[in-house]
């Protein structure tokens, strides 16, 4: 039975907009499956939603932080009481396998509880004064209207994570959700308002990269935060320094996992098969590089190979699949076409699992090299797959060499049993997240969240960390 494509429109200043034009979004498990249209916003409907963020922040800045707390307690337990239904829709429309989806749906829902606590979190500091009779104090305020772009690949867990500190601490938003998966966004937007949201102070518009620039170069912005590829982060970033705006960049990853001759096999592989395959291979934590020292690689390999093959390639929605497809044909394209460059550059296919034998979807076998060499471009650029090198390297220092040598540093891992290797890397590996015997992917909502190098730009997301960026710290004397 086909099931029905939601017609979606902006929300601006608590009203649903249309637009004049559409796009829809597709299943990627089932392209004759269209999941949403939404319309594609032009520079009058960002303009339409800052002024209607703007006319609703001071309001929101003001009310009681309790009220903040309120509406995002009750829209954390909205989208936990509809996780269920919530997330298979995720799945249909992003493509990660069931349990994925309910997964990110849950981690929405406790990602909004946490920051309705936030909420009521934000403390300043008292200092003596050098001059007597004065008292000197600082506190956090907050900073006026954000601007939020995400990508598709978490399409409900970023928008949470940037949306909920953002009105915790009193701000206003204009969320910018990807042209791929914009109705995780409209069901956000529904849950917002039932919770009790005021008008205007979450919006969204929907729409391409012209909606995105139209946004970050809107002069009544205060603030950018962006998840998503290098090349756009980084125009962003250069745009929002040009007009002196808070600027928060999350983007690309070339991660390594480092397996030492003492690692527990099982957790490696264990590790190594999750990091680089799960979700698709599509998470900028993907450890897409194993580094794997002499002693042990062999095995590896042999132990890594066996389950790739027999990784189960289909249907987000169905039993068992384990990997779901590409999100849409440009993914499918782009990681397609490194199969012709791993071989050009002479890396060796150690495996490849099966893709199912119906074409509905854009399904992709995954693909295990061996024989990586540091200058493949499979070990440099950012497949965002399910494809993963394996090179061989002597010893421990070589290793962490290997690891640090990438202008990327996201999330790095390594698999070992020895507390000295486990310590030293944790210090050496030039990365803003680091994993001990677990994949580089994966991390609490509770913990700050953010890479280093041209992986990330500004303060870290999530977490305590999050108030760095949504509010602004103002520091007061006073003679008593
Ligand atoms: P993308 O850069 O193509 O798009 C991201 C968002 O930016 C979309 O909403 C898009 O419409 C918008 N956009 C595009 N051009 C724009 C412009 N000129 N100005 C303003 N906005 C613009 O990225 P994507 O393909 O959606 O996402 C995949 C990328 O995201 C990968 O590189 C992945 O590593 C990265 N990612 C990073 C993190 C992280 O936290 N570091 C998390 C998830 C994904």
């Amino acid at each position: 039975m086909s099931q029905p494509t939601r017609q979606i429109g902006h929300l601006i200043g608590g009203q649903i907009v249309t637009g004049q034009t559409n796009l829809d979004s597709v299943n990627p498990s089932d392209l004759s499956d269209i999941v949403a249209t939404a319309p594609i916003g032009t520079a009058g409907d960002v303009d339409a939603a800052v002024s209607a963020a703007r006319q609703a922040q001071p309001a929101w800045a003001s009310a009681s932080p309790e009220v903040r707390a309120d509406v995002l307690d009750k829209a954390s337990q909205i989208l936990a009481a509809r996780a269920g239904e919530i997330g298979p829709l995720l799945s249909r429309e992003e493509g990660k396998t069931k349990a994925e989806g309910m997964g990110e749906t849950m981690r929405a829902a406790r990602i909004m509880r946490y920051f309705a606590g936030e909420a009521l979190r934000l403390h300043g500091q008292t200092l003596p004064s050098t001059r007597p009779g004065l008292r000197a104090s600082t506190r956090r305020e907050a900073v006026g209207v954000f601007g939020l772009i995400t990508p598709w690949n978490f399409p409900i867990a970023i928008p949470v994570w940037k949306a909920a500190p953002a009105l915790a601490f009193g701000n206003a938003v204009v969320l910018k959700p990807s042209e791929y998966t914009p109705l995780l966004v409209a069901i956000l937007g529904d849950v917002l308002t039932e919770a009790g949201m005021p008008e205007g102070v979450f919006n969204i518009v929907y729409g391409t990269g012209e909606a995105g620039a139209a946004l970050v170069n809107h002069k009544d912005i205060d603030g950018i935060s962006f998840t998503g590829s290098q090349m756009t982060g980084e125009a962003i970033a250069q745009a929002a320094a040009g007009q002196q705006k808070r600027a928060q960049m999350e983007m690309g990853g070339k991660n390594p996992l480092v397996v030492l001759d003492d690692a527990d096999l099982d957790i490696a592989v264990a590790c190594a098969l999750d990091g680089a395959f799960f979700s698709t291979g599509q998470r900028c934590t993907a450890s897409s590089r194993l580094i794997v020292t002499s002693g042990i690689h062999d095995a590896f390999v042999e132990a890594l190979a066996s389950k790739v093959e027999a990784l189960k390639v289909g249907d987000a929605l169905a039993e068992g699949t384990q990997i779901g497809p590409v999100i849409n044909q440009a993914q499918f394209d782009k990681v397609s076409s490194y199969e012709a460059v791993a071989q050009s550059d002479g890396a060796k296919l150690a495996a490849a699992g099966q893709p199912p034998s119906s074409d509905t979807g854009y399904y992709i076998a995954p693909r295990l090299y061996t024989g990586i060499t540091p200058d493949m471009r499979i070990n440099r650029e950012e497949i965002f797959g399910p494809v993963a090198g394996i090179q061989k390297v002597d010893n421990v220092d070589e290793a962490f060499a290997a690891a640090n040598d990438t202008e990327m540093g996201l999330s790095a891992g390594i698999a070992t049993t020895s507390l000295t290797h486990a310590e030293r890397f944790q210090s050496e590996a030039q990365a803003g997240m680091v994993m001990v015997n677990l994949p580089t992917a994966g991390v609490d909502y509770h913990v700050p969240f953010g890479g280093w190098k041209s992986s990330s730009f500004g303060p870290k997301e999530q977490a305590f960390a999050a108030q760095d960026f949504y509010t602004r710290s103002k520091t007061s004397y006073v003679r008593a």
